[in-house]
């Protein structure tokens, strides 16, 4: 019988992360459609309780690369160990959850696997016994199937596309230790150190159930510290549309749309954004959407479900105020 193989991506407290059990409840949807094994691949450096909750996850076996050279994500080594993985597996689908971290590996991995990807899947159809991943294209106006050639089929999901794996009732799934050997004369990039993006949540954009952006209409950076008491007041991760990102008003990673995170938080704030197909794109899946923006036939109030026209400036505080108050 072959194998749905779901890689868990871990987070800095080796916990992990939602999108990845998102990618391992995909793993089972097509594992019971196929007729295939589930199996969950963790990988890192001392992830023995990461790999311990896995085991409550319905899977058939939860395969562990415990590594010190893995403990930091280095591209190389990690496509060489799951390469390893795949040789010894054998699976016929390698699913994982979209991040910054997939984005990376999955097209090196397609690669190194001779084998055929698709990235930023929404959905799957399953035809004829053949598996269809579901992926928005131009700009979202259109889905598209696609049907992978070769061997593991591999797809990376959106997060909050899917709902995330539940734990199971039934008996904990067995754990197996994967021997691989690295071979560190083949790195040619060193990670030389790791810094918590500004942003400061701790699973980014993409994982937020509340995303509060800002837009160029906050004028400039000072427009962003008003964002932030509202985002830390929500709970929220603080994202953009793309020009604050390019005029160096707030961090790059911050930029949400269609060159930057993909959100579906529970809600969505956006203040001085018009609504660009290259933004939506990047926040339509948001379940509530809120907009403030000066302009009432800001295309991003056809979207929005509650909007407030007028000036943030004016709008933001008595936001807050009524926040306060409500606490
Ligand atoms: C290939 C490509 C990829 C791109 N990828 C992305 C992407 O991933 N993400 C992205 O965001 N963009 C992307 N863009 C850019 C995109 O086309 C838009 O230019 C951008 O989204 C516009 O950002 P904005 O809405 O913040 O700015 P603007 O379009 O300038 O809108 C500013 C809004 O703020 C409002 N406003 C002004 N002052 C105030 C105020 N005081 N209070 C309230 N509202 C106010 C205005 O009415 C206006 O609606 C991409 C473009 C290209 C060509």
């Amino acid at each position: 019988m072959g194998t749905v193989l779901a890689l868990m991506e871990l987070s800095r407290d080796r916990e992990v992360l939602p999108s990845s059990l998102e990618a391992l409840a995909v793993g089972k949807m097509i594992a019971e459609k196929v007729g295939l094994k589930l199996a969950a691949l963790v990988m890192g450096g001392g992830i023995e309780q990461a790999a311990e909750s896995l085991r409550a996850f319905p899977t058939d076996e939860v395969l562990v690369v415990d590594q010190p050279l893995l403990e930091v994500y280095q591209p190389e080594l990690y496509t060489q160990a799951v390469e390893q993985v795949c040789s010894e597996i054998k699976p016929d689908y390698l699913v994982m959850g979209e991040t910054f971290q997939s984005i990376d590996l999955a097209p090196r991995l397609a690669f190194a696997l001779d084998s055929g990807l698709v990235t930023g899947c929404v959905d799957l159809e399953f035809d004829s016994g053949e598996t269809l991943f579901i992926k928005p294209v131009y700009s979202g106006n259109v889905m598209a199937a696609y049907a992978v050639e070769g061997v593991p089929r591999l797809a990376t999901f959106r997060s909050k596309s899917f709902e995330p794996a539940k734990p199971g009732e039934s008996a904990p799934s067995p754990v197996r230790s994967l021997a691989i050997s690295l071979d560190q004369s083949s790195v040619k990039i060193q990670a030389v150190e790791q810094v918590l993006s500004g942003n400061g949540h701790a699973q980014g954009l993409e994982n937020a159930e509340i995303v509060v952006s800002g837009g160029r209409g906050l004028g400039g950076p000072e427009g962003f510290e008003i964002l932030r008491e509202l985002a830390d007041q929500l709970g929220g991760a603080l994202g953009a549309s793309r020009p604050p990102c390019d005029l160096g008003w707030i961090e790059p990673s911050a930029q949400v749309g269609i060159t930057g995170a993909i959100v579906a938080p529970d809600l969505y704030v956006a203040v001085g954004i018009s609504g660009s197909t290259q933004h939506v794109g990047g926040m339509e899946g948001a379940k509530t959407i809120v907009a403030i923006n000066d302009k009432e036939d800001a295309p991003i109030f056809k979207i929005a479900d509650y909007g407030v026209a007028g000036d943030y400036k004016e709008v933001l505080p008595q936001l807050l105020e009524g926040l306060g108050r409500s606490k």
